[in-house]
């Protein structure tokens, strides 16, 4: 773990049982992440990104140990949060927070917003009813809502405003780390800029480290500092954005940026398109997982995984491919 390090993830594995039942012998694994390690700094915003069903949220539920895992360890401060106990966990919770996908589901329907915001606070229980108000009330005004909201319900807010709602709840007890499961996904397009303009001014404010979880590579590069694409539970490239969208080596990273609709008619992107479909966490193809859909494959390819190496300062590739010259496609 580096010393600015705020998360450290190392050799991280969850496999989920298939079979009939809780005593019943498993009848195979869903390979969910297989071996997952990286770092996040004290304020940097760490993007996750690939397809549905490549390990990104159960990656977010393991950062929050609402979840078990198989194997590795997350490391929060220096601290490896599975050792932890329950109430050496409570108290770590307050220092990481999460902002759900679904703005519509994610807030109690029969709670004012009041209560919805101040119910982490509550939790820990140390400041006084008229004091949780006064932070309710500031967070509010923080998220772009009135003050006068507080006595209202989330049925009389848009989508946005109650995303917005959710953003002022993990806000209230000041945590270090927010983890952004799909913050925006559910938003209309016209309302998503907004929402990650937000998230940037309140990571400046409250000096937040994210980890920024969306099948939206575009999202991604306008808010994260790093990005790591996922793919069937393993990181495939991993980079800071700029040399993301000059430098991506990875042909499915090449894949997920050509996929990203571009208002720039002379940008040149790699020239295949996106084809197939994810194949199954529960029978993986063996070697690089990527290979099925691989227009660059050859023979290592199909035999064995290729590890996630430093291709150059700072960025990290798996593929056979890699030779730190780039992959011969256009840049
Ligand atoms: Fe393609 Fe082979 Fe690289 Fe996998 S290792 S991405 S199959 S070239």
């Amino acid at each position: 773990m580096s010393e600015a390090a705020l998360l450290s993830i190392v050799d991280l594995v969850k496999h989920f049982p298939l079979g009939d039942g809780l005593l019943a012998k498993p009848t195979g694994w869903v390979k969910a992440v297989d071996g997952v390690s990286f770092d996040v700094a004290r304020g940097e915003s760490f993007g996750l990104v690939g397809e549905s069903g490549c390990g990104k949220t159960t990656l977010g539920r393991l950062i929050l140990r609402l979840i078990a895992p198989t194997g590795g360890r997350i490391e929060f401060d220096g601290r490896n949060i599975f050792a932890l106990s329950n109430t050496e966990m409570k108290s770590l919770r307050r220092r990481m927070q999460i902002i759900f996908q679904d703005p519509y589901s994610s807030l109690d329907p029969r709670m004012k917003v009041d209560a919805i915001i101040t119910e982490p606070l509550r939790a820990i229980g140390h400041l006084t009813r008229r004091q949780q108000q006064k932070a309710a009330a500031e967070l509010l005004e923080k998220v772009g809502l009135q003050t006068a909201d507080i006595d209202k319900y989330p049925h009389e807010f848009s989508g946005g405003q109650r995303q917005r709602i959710g953003i002022a709840r993990s806000l209230c007890v000041r945590p270090e780390l927010i983890v952004a499961d799909e913050p925006v996904s559910a938003l209309d397009v016209s309302i998503q800029a907004q929402v990650i303009n937000l998230l940037q001014d309140l990571k400046e404010e409250f000096n937040l480290c994210y980890v920024f979880i969306s099948h939206d590579l575009s999202v991604v590069e306008h808010i994260c500092d790093r990005i790591a694409v996922m793919y069937i539970g393993s990181i495939v490239e991993l980079a800071t954005t700029e040399k993301f969208s000059i430098a991506s080596r990875h042909p499915y990273t090449r894949m997920l940026l050509q996929a990203v609709p571009l208002p720039d008619p002379h940008r040149k992107t790699a020239p295949f398109a996106m084809e197939g479909d994810v194949p199954s966490p529960i029978d993986p193809p063996a070697g690089c997982t990527f290979h099925p859909r691989c227009p660059y494959r050859f023979e290592p390819c199909t035999l064995e995984k290729p590890p996630l190496v430093e291709a150059a300062p700072g960025h990290r590739v798996a593929c056979w491919l890699n030779s730190g010259q780039g992959l011969g496609i256009d840049e």
